[in-house]
């Protein structure tokens, strides 16, 4: 899960790593009396989305009038903000970040991580941070530097000058440094997130540093234990068919192609959308219908791909050991009468009843293209959604 900016600057907040002040707003008005009570003359209001790249695309925006607080805040209310991390559609902007505009002396990148290859935590830094991080990263990767902490909880002396010396810091911020990044770790730790991006960390004029934004990733499997955490949520910022298959008891990722797989077993689906890919076509998500398919599953996997307007054709791919093919077959039979599909499928049974289910989808006179073996059904699947094979 992840959090907004202003959740999380809220929780960076309980563990003592600077923030500006700043007030969330969700509409124009609100922001204006935002910009009034946090005080001063120059206010910075960011679209509150669950992706980075905002300044870039209009996002970001420094205002000097309170008017002008709530002329940028009308613009992005209500609206999509499209970024390069967002994907075609945008997402839906349902809040704004008001904050007192800070000095910036110089811009930092540092994030703390579940470093899954070093097998610890490693927080990972640079003097160059701010928007351009991602061309630093792939034309001078050797000014960033990852810095990995030892097993026990704390961030150990050494870390801090490691890191001082990599932001090229004097020594009377080093103590506001270590104050900083044991808060960090705290955070990370004690909130269970996987991930913790400072981008950037400034330091002002005034040698202050600060949080000026904040992303941070929760591990889902962690959620139960943190209540409030698992309050911020907020399902607007993803693909509702996600939520909806989770209800369902489905495992499904949406992708962006135009063939629907569903597929039972999480390796054979990987395996299924491999080979769409290499007959042509692209899968249109990764769907596990799981060892115990039910009727109810299958319909709602059909509602899914039906509410998908990029789907052209739906590849069924049932691999019966211990499900049994001819109750997949029914449960595909019944979804058909609940919600035609309206496209091309094509339907690949092996395995446990298999001869009985391919036989009980010719008596349905539904169209429903059986093939027998995988390689032909997928270039079928990928023929009939207009691509090559
Ligand atoms: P992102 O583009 O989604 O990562 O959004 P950020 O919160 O990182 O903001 C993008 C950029 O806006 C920052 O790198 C800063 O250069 C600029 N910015 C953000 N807040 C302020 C501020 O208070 N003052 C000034 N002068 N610039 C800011
Ligand atoms: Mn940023």
């Amino acid at each position: 899960m992840n959090l907004h900016e202003y959740q999380a600057k809220e929780v960076f907040s309980r563990f003592g790593i600077p923030v500006p002040s700043g007030a969330v707003a969700r509409t124009p008005a609100e922001a204006v009396a935002s910009a009034e009570r946090l005080g001063g003359s120059t206010w910075v209001v960011k679209a509150q989305i669950h992706a980075g790249g905002r300044g870039k695309a209009g996002g970001v925006e420094v205002c000097r009038s309170p008017d002008a607080v709530g002329e940028v805040a009308g613009r992005l209310l209500g609206k999509r903000l499209k970024t390069h991390q967002t994907g075609p559609d945008g997402l839906p902007v349902h809040a704004v970040w008001v904050e007192q505009a800070s000095d910036i002396g110089r811009e930092l990148y540092l994030s703390l991580v579940v470093d899954r290859a070093r097998e610890c935590l490693s927080f990972i830094a640079s003097a160059e941070g701010g928007m351009e991080i991602e061309t630093v990263a792939a034309s001078d990767p050797e000014k960033i530097v990852t810095v990995p902490l030892p097993p026990d909880p704390g961030v150990p002396a050494y870390v801090t000058r490691i890191l001082g010396g990599a932001f090229r810091m004097e020594s009377p911020q080093l103590s506001a440094l270590a104050s900083l990044l044991s808060g960090l770790e705290r955070c990370l730790r004690e909130s269970d997130a996987s991930l913790i991006e400072i981008n950037p960390l400034i330091v002002t004029r005034g040698g202050v540093l600060l949080a000026l934004d904040a992303k941070v990733n929760l591990d889902d499997n962690a959620l139960g234990r943190h209540a409030t955490l698992a309050a911020m949520d907020d399902p607007s910022q993803r693909d509702p068919a996600e939520d909806e298959a989770a209800r369902a008891g489905l495992n499904y990722v949406a992708l962006d192609g135009e063939i629907a797989c569903m597929v039972n077993g999480a390796g054979l689906a990987m395996a299924t959308m491999d080979l769409i890919q290499l007959k042509g076509g692209r899968p249109a998500n990764f769907l596990d219908v799981g060892g115990d398919a039910t009727a109810a599953r299958v319909t709602e996997a059909f509602r899914i791909f039906r509410a998908n307007p990029r789907v052209r054709s739906i590849f069924v791919n049932i691999f019966g050991g211990i499900v049994r093919c001819d109750l997949i077959a029914e449960g595909i039979i019944a979804a058909f009468k609940e919600v035609a599909p309206g496209v091309p499928v094509i339907v690949q049974l092996e395995g446990t009843r298999a001869v009985e289910g391919r036989r009980m989808f010719a008596e349905s006179r539904l169209p429903i293209e059986t093939a027998s073996g995988l390689a032909r059904a997928a270039e079928r699947a990928v023929r009939a959604a207009g691509g090559a094979a």
